[in-house]
Formats: C-alpha cells, structure tokens, sequence
C-alpha cells in the first residue's frame, strides 16, 4: 500500500532530507585521492551527530545480514552498498558512489551522489554525467497522473541512448517513517504503465547505471553488490515529494 503523505508530514520530512542533503554534499566536496572509504564513514557518523540525528543505515537488516556503517561507498564496478573501509584509499581516476540517509524526528531522507576522485577518464565522466541527468528525467516525470512507468520509461530511455545499461536488481522506493516503504520504483519500464502518480507520495528516485551489461553480482559480504562484467556505474539519488505543483526535490541543497 502506497502510503500518502499530508502537507504537515511532508513539511516534516524536509528537516531529515536537508540533513541528508548537507552531509552528503560536505562528503562529496571533500572526496579526493588519499581519503579512504572508512574516512568519509567517520566524518558522516560526526556531522550525523552534531545534526542530531540519526542513521538510516547503521544496522540496517536484511535477513542475516546488517550494515556497518552510516555511508554506502561504492567504488568503480561496485554499483551500491559497498562497506567503507578504513584500507579502501581512493585513488585519482576512481569514481565513488556515495549513498548516504538519516532518520530525524520520524521521518527518514535518502540521497546519492557518484563522485570523481580527481581527474577521472572522459568516459567515466560521460557516465557521471548521464547518470545524473537521468535521474533529472526520472523526476520530472513525478507529476500527479503520470504513472510509475514514465518515471523508468524516461529513466531507461536515456541511459539506453547512450549505450548504458539499466540495474534490474535494485530500485528506487517508496520513503517516509521508513526508509524503504511501497511502491518500488524501477528505473526501466513502458510509459503509460504502472501506479498512478498522486500528490503526497514521497519517492527515492536512485537510478544504478553501467557503463557495459546490467548483470551483477554481490560480494560475499552480503552486500557489494558490483557489475558482473568489472565496467563501471553510477548512481546518483533524491528524495522527492509529489506535489500538486509537481516534484520537489526535499533532499536539493540551495547553493551546493
Ligand atoms: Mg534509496
């Protein structure tokens, strides 16, 4: 069941969304060769702190299995849910997919960006770009009567355009007093078809882009989850709010 938010309740999820949205960006600006993945974790579980706030996804279960750690970072052919790691240096030329979310007063936020770590490849950069720009496209289409699958129509159609592939194995979701509520929110689709689109419904839209085939694989960790061809991807997240007026992005940061 697809839960409505009220305007009282989306005016509440935008205090967790704009920590999400500061840390992640802080994380992003000082992400550079050198740094490694367990820094940046440390540095988060700091400004989460000092926020008072809490993690999303320290000790997030799934089964048998529970995160680690406050940051998913992802690096090159890791797609999501990497486990930083104080001996995981990141190295120029490397992207990193970082994927961070807390829950404050009730109400969970959830964003992802993928960063160049120094100066990266021009196709690598090309992937950053597309992946973004995808996501943009997938948040447009949250207009109350579209349908879920415009958003992965739109999604799909451009990362497809330039030679991507699009995950199967993970999707967006459904957010609110929980991290992960209904509806999934695949990044593939045909438009035209899916669940409607209503004012009120609070999405994580998170397009996972590869740069070669859509196949993974997950690391005996029981989370990396990584591209089965060794190519790289990109992901990059928001939290969005369908209003009556259209998307609004609650995890945007004014002049980040
Ligand atoms: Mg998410």
């Amino acid at each position: 069941m697809i839960e409505l938010k009220s305007m009282a309740e989306i005016a509440k999820m935008r205090k967790p969304a704009r920590i999400t949205a500061e840390i992640l960006a802080r994380l992003c600006e000082i992400t550079r060769p050198g740094i490694t993945t367990g820094d940046l974790d440390r540095e988060a579980e700091r400004l989460i702190a000092r926020a008072g706030a809490r993690s999303a996804f320290k000790n997030y279960r799934v089964g048998d299995v529970v995160f680690p750690a406050v940051l998913c970072a992802s690096v090159n052919d890791e797609i999501v849910h990497g486990i930083p790691c104080a001996e995981r240096e990141l190295k120029e030329g490397d992207v990193v997919g970082l994927d961070f979310g807390v829950e404050c007063d009730g109400f969970f936020g959830d964003a992802a960006a993928t960063v160049a770590v120094g100066k990266v490849s021009e196709e690598d950069r090309a992937l950053l770009e597309v992946t973004r720009a995808c996501l943009d496209r997938g948040i447009a289409q949250l207009v109350p009567g579209k349908r879920l699958g415009d958003v992965g129509a739109a999604v799909q159609e451009l990362a497809e355009s330039r030679g991507y592939s699009v995950v199967r194995d993970f999707v967006g979701h459904g957010i609110g007093r929980a991290l992960h509520e209904d509806p999934q929110v695949p990044n593939f689709g045909r438009p035209g078809r899916g669940r409607r689109l209503k004012a009120g419904m609070v999405l994580a839209v998170e397009p996972m882009i590869n740069q070669g085939g859509p196949g993974i694989s997950v690391d005996p960790d029981g989370w990396t989850a990584r591209t089965e061809d060794g190519r790289k991807s990109a992901h990059f997240e928001h939290t969005v709010a369908i209003t009556d007026n259209g998307p609004e992005v609650l995890t945007g940061v004014v002049n980040g």
